[in-house]
């Protein structure tokens, strides 16, 4: 399965889940439009890998949060080429019971997890729609689906992405535009590091955090095969979490 020539904007793509994402794609052809905000030797180190496969990668390093810096970096870009591949990842966690969370927690995340999306979403849907062809995979948590103890912001916005996505779904689909959910449940990142695991564990049916290149399998999936029925579905990569 070869996408070579195409173009996949991975937002959130310089480490963790999103750079495996990144070296899928890369692998199966994509040239790569790498977002990220400020982690520039991750970023770097990502780009490396996938111009050691051959592919082309552009890094992109502005805060998703602000619908300015997002408009300065895309905007010109999207007058060149429409990605073929979006891949909506970034994500950002403030924990803490709704009682004590303060309004930073609950302002950060909802401004980054999910008004993100809408920053980078519209003008690159726009592009697509004029083009009639995409794909958009919009990462979400199993903590959306079914809640999860002091993470109500983060379960909100994560919510908030699968309502958003199905309704994009329903908008898109006649100009043959896929857009469906991934939604991870423990994945070993450095977002779980802190996790105590030996409580964790016996959450997990299949008894094992999942790691990147599990998720990745999933979004290479949506992105790259070119038999697609599946469109506004939410698919849990999570080890049974949720069944
Ligand atoms: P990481 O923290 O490892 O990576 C987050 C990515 O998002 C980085 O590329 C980061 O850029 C980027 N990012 C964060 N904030 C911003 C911002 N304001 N502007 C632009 N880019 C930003 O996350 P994970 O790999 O662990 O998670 C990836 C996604 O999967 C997230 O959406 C997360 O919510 C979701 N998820 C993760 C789970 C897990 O167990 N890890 C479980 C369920 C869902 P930079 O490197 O510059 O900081």
């Amino acid at each position: 399965m070869s996408e070579t020539g195409k173009v996949a904007l991975v937002i959130g793509g310089s480490r963790g889940i999103g750079r495996a994402i990144v070296n899928r794609l890369a692998r199966s052809g994509f040239d790569i439009w790498l977002s990220y905000h400020n982690n520039h030797m991750a970023a770097q180190e990502t780009c490396a890998a996938v111009e050691a496969v051959g592919r082309n990668c552009r890094l992109l390093a502005f805060d998703l949060a602000s619908r300015e810096a997002t408009r300065s970096a895309l905007e010109p870009l999207l007058q060149t080429c429409c990605p073929d591949v979006l891949v909506f990842n970034a994500g950002i966690a403030r924990d803490n019971l709704l009682a004590f969370m303060t309004d930073e927690e609950w302002d950060a995340v909802l401004r980054t997890d999910l008004d993100g999306f809408f920053n980078v979403t519209k003008p690159v849907i726009f592009e697509m729609i004029r083009r009639k062809s995409g794909r958009v995979v919009v990462i979400s948590s199993l903590s959306g689906q079914v809640g999860q103890a002091g993470q109500v912001n983060y379960s909100a916005a994560k919510a908030g992405l699968i309502g958003a996505a199905r309704a994009l779904a329903r908008e898109v689909g006649r100009k043959h535009i896929f857009v469906n959910v991934v939604s991870p449940g423990v994945i070993e990142t450095e977002m779980t590091a802190e996790l105590p695991k030996d409580q964790v564990l016996p959450l997990i049916p299949l008894h094992r955090y999942g790691t990147s290149d599990e998720v990745a399998a999933v979004v290479q999936f949506l992105c790259a095969e070119p038999a697609m029925y599946v469109h506004g579905q939410v698919i849990g990569v999570n080890g049974g979490m949720a069944i």
